[in-house]
């Protein structure tokens, strides 16, 4: 197959950022782990993929997450994370950290990892990453965060042991929505056909993350699709969740991950919202907004953006105060004047 000189391109800048990469692993002993706040598959599966081949070199690597994130939602319940940080180690600044999967440092709720001085490489594929490691390697064109890890492990000669395999699968699987989504490359399909053949057991993974869901989730769904609005001939719909919903029904926060799908599924739909209040005491009166396109003529990520957030062109999210009635005419607005039809 002919290469155009932009891919060409495009392959030697990946492969030089990769080498950087991995020569910083090889060179450094001792690590720190983190991905974003209310990590997703690509998230853990990265982190924990990460961790095991740096261990498997001999290194000292901890894996650091909020205690906040605990308990993950549900799909995640299996994957355990061993020796995981809640707190900073006295010897952070001695440590390489290394970011996964984490577009924003502000996505990073901690301050200690946000202090000068510390040595980041950042490893992620948001194409709005904003470069806040002390080496970056942002790969767009990946599917998943995971992706690029593997690319990384590869570098290493690490063996993909079945848990690695494992671990990076769920990466993948989850962020190509189950390799759907348009970030579904012929890379991706060979990278899974790399992990079955070490082992992964696709569907006890599918079975785990996508089925055997406690009940509330249901219920929570129903009372999202009880209230769904459309607006503007159907390019916009839209779902609220508000306390009193997650109340009656028992369920968690992270009980709404998948109701957004349901919305994007719909005829006419441009953009899919989910609108839910964030239930913790610290961040009364603020809600999280989930963001999904159904094709390239809308870009939700520059909607997050726009709004404090980010994302990816087609699932952004980000969080906000403006009351629900605002949050939809400055969405509404955002959406025409990407459709032209301002
Ligand atoms: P979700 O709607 O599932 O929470 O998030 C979808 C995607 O949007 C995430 O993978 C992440 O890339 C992005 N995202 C969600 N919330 C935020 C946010 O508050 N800030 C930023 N920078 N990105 C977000
Ligand atoms: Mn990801």
């Amino acid at each position: 197959m002919s290469v155009s000189p932009r891919e060409d391109f495009a392959g030697v800048t990946l492969q030089r950022g990769l080498d950087q990469v991995a020569d910083e692993l090889r060179r450094a002993d001792r690590f720190l782990l983190t991905t974003h706040e209310n990590p997703d598959g690509d998230a853990l599966g990265s982190l924990l993929a990460m961790h095991w081949v740096l261990e498997q070199l001999g290194k000292d690597s901890v894996m650091y997450m909020s205690p906040d994130e605990f308990p993950l939602s549900h799909e995640y319940r299996h994957m355990t994370f061993d020796g995981l940080l809640g707190a900073a180690p006295d010897d952070v600044d001695d440590r390489t950290v290394v970011f996964l999967d984490c577009g924003n440092i502000d996505r990073m709720p901690m301050d200690f990892l946000r202090r000068e001085g510390m040595h980041i490489l950042n490893v992620d594929h948001h194409h709005d990453n904003t470069r806040f490691g002390t080496v970056n390697l942002v790969v767009p064109e990946a599917s998943c965060t995971a992706e690029i890890v593997f690319d990384l492990a590869r570098e290493l000669r690490a063996e993909i042991t079945p848990r690695i395999a494992e671990a990076l699968y769920v990466g993948l699987v989850t962020d190509t929505g189950r390799f759907m989504y348009e970030n579904t490359t012929p890379t991706a399909h060979r990278m899974a056909a790399d992990l079955i053949e070490v082992g992964v057991d696709t569907h006890r993974v599918y079975r785990r993350l996508f089925e055997d869901l406690p009940f509330r989730r249901l219920e929570l769904l129903t009372r999202a699709l009880q209230g769904v609005a459309r607006y503007d001939e159907g390019s916009i719909t839209m779902a609220m969740l508000t306390r009193s919903d997650y109340e009656q029904t028992g369920a968690l926060e992270t009980d709404s991950e998948g109701v957004v799908d349901h919305l994007r599924a719909v005829e006419q739909t441009k953009v899919a919202v989910l609108v839910r209040e964030l239930l913790s005491d610290d961040r009364r009166g603020r809600r999280k907004v989930s963001l999904r396109a159904t094709d390239g003529e809308v870009d939700v990520s520059l909607i997050a953006r726009n709004l404090g957030g980010g994302g990816h062109r087609q699932a952004a999210g980000f969080t906000t105060e403006l009351a629900p009635d605002e949050l939809v005419t400055t969405l509404r607005e955002q959406v025409a004047t990407q459709l032209g039809a301002v």
